[in-house]
């Protein structure tokens, strides 16, 4: 019997729409595998999308925040049954191995449901009677929000947009990455059918096409953004025209700075790795770069490489894989070019760790996790994201430097400081140009849900995670009346 392929859709007003012919979706660990496909859309199916989010949305706001996180959290609670299917397919369309799909999807159910937990407080008016008068200080929803969600964890990094811009009383239209849309779109048809029509609608299609189209409509207030900062400069000029509130979660080179008061163990080491090489560095504040206070650097150097050569690279479905392949083709060969680059450049590289199977290693976009040392503070490996299983080693002689180097660039999402001393660890941390700093840990989990999150300088705009994702999906109303003076 033929199998139907898995195509994901448009979804707007609670229906799925055809869309202009379809893409292929080919699993990362076998290129020539398909997966499923996605169909494009228009800027016809975007201005449906949009309009059917702003019919609904009034009637959304009218239930009261408590009203929609009682919804919003029962649709989502229903996935739960569905998570080990569908992190199957998510490994397949996105490559990471099965616990960090499992990862993904559950972390973005308990997101939905954390935000839920929060209405109450949302809808608290703050009140005040005193000798000027009757004044109410209120949150209220902007309207239409554009969800712009990226490749690498897609089922959480939806739901930490989509949540509070749903629990604060906007409609959404989402539009998934073309790399990976094949869970989201199971995952957000499924919560669309259990909530009011209209109220969650998705966009599938090209950046161009879709993204454009979105982000340019003057039907939408709001954009939620969270991917590249490349990216982020172009939807702050596409959303300019029409002056949309834009929060904007985008890219980091995260430095780990490892000082001299720090005790190189093995459980130091493995706080590191994992930081640096879960879901094949493709973690957008995973560690990019490691300078280790000369006295430590040695000793660091060769245990870092011994832990390094320890990992297993293969798909994400083979039980002996720690990391799987990266995701993507223009990823693959970025990745492998900076590698070439510090090789030309000089630098030792290492490509370490083990094939778990030999004979599949050219099917897919796999890449050794490779160290590197003896490398230019100004290498692209150094100043660039790489996003990618390899990572710049770097000495240092004094604080002040490392504080230097580490600040050194247009990036600012997280850091980390790695000392037996936690107090001058902390001081230490203050003087890093990173919306989040981590003192003796950096990996997957560190950034909580309700630890506020968003980076310095070109790493973003505004902060999600935590309360104050809800103000940033709501506008601040005041009502007076007339003040005595
Ligand atoms: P990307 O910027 O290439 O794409 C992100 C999304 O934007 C995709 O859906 C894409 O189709 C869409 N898009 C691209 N051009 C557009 C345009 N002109 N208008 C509207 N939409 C457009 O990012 P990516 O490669 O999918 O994700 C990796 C990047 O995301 C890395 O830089 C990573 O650091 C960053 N990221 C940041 C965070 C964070 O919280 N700060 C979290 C995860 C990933």
């Amino acid at each position: 019997m033929e199998t139907v392929e898995r195509v994901a859709r448009s979804f707007v007003n609670g229906s799925p729409i055809a869309g202009n012919g379809t893409t292929a979706i080919t699993d990362p660990a076998s290129v020539r595998e398909r997966v499923g496909a996605f169909a494009e859309s228009d800027a016809n199916d975007v201005d449906a999308a949009v309009r059917a989010a702003h019919a609904a949305q009034p009637a959304w706001a009218a239930l009261g925040a408590i009203e929609r996180a009682r919804l919003l959290t029962a649709a989502t609670q229903a996935l739960v049954p569905s998570v080990d299917e569908l992190a199957q397919l998510l490994t397949r369309e996105h490559g990471k191995v099965l616990w960090e799909s499992v990862a993904d999807l559950r972390g973005g159910i308990n997101t939905y449901a954390y935000y839920g937990g929060l209405a109450e407080r949302f809808a608290t008016e703050l009140v005040i009677d005193d000798h000027r008068g009757h004044i109410i200080e209120a949150r209220r929803p902007m309207g239409v929000a554009a969800v712009i969600v990226p490749w690498n964890f897609p089922s959480i990094l939806c739901a930490l947009m989509l949540a509070p811009i749903l629990i604060a009383g906007n409609t959404a239209v989402v539009k998934p990455s073309p790399f990976v849309p094949l869970t989201l779109v199971a995952l957000l048809h499924a919560i669309a059918e259990r909530l009011p029509a209209g109220v969650v609608n998705v966009v599938t299609g090209s950046a161009i096409e879709v993204g454009v189209a979105l982000t340019t409509h003057p039907l939408v207030r709001k954009v939620s953004f969270t991917g590249s900062t490349a990216t982020g400069r172009e939807i702050l000029k596409q959303a300019a025209s029409t002056l949309k509130n834009c929060t904007m979660e985008l890219g980091g080179n995260d430095p780990a700075l490892v000082l001299a008061s720090a005790t190189v163990d093995a459980r130091l080491v493995s706080e590191i790795g994992k930081a640096v090489f879960t879901s094949s560095g493709q973690i957008c504040y995973g560690i990019k770069r490691i300078y280790v206070h000369r006295s430590r650097y040695a000793a660091f150097v060769s245990q870092f490489a011994e832990y390094t050569n320890e990992i297993v690279v293969g798909n994400g479905r083979d039980s002996r894989s720690t990391i799987g392949p990266v995701n993507n083709k223009p990823q693959f060969d970025r990745v492998n070019a900076l590698i070439a680059d510090a090789r030309a450049q000089g630098a030792t590289v290492r490509a370490l760790g083990k094939k778990a199977d030999a004979s599949s290693w050219d099917d897919g976009y796999f890449i050794a996790p490779t160290v590197i040392t003896d490398i230019a503070h100004a290498a692209d490996v150094v100043t660039c994201e790489q996003f990618g299983p390899v990572v710049p080693i770097i000495a240092f002689d004094d604080e002040d430097e490392a504080v230097m180097r580490a600040n050194d660039s247009e990036y600012g999402l997280a850091a980390s400081v790695w000392s037996d001393d936690e107090d001058h660890a902390f001081a230490l941390g203050a003087r890093l140009e990173a919306g989040s700093v981590f003192i003796n840990v950096h990996k997957l989990g560190a950034s909580d849900v309700a630890m506020p999150f968003g980076g310095f300088k070109q790493s973003g705009i505004g902060r999600g995670h935590g309360f104050i994702a809800l103000e940033e999906a709501s506008e601040l109303q005041v009502l007076a009346k007339r003040i005595n003076l």
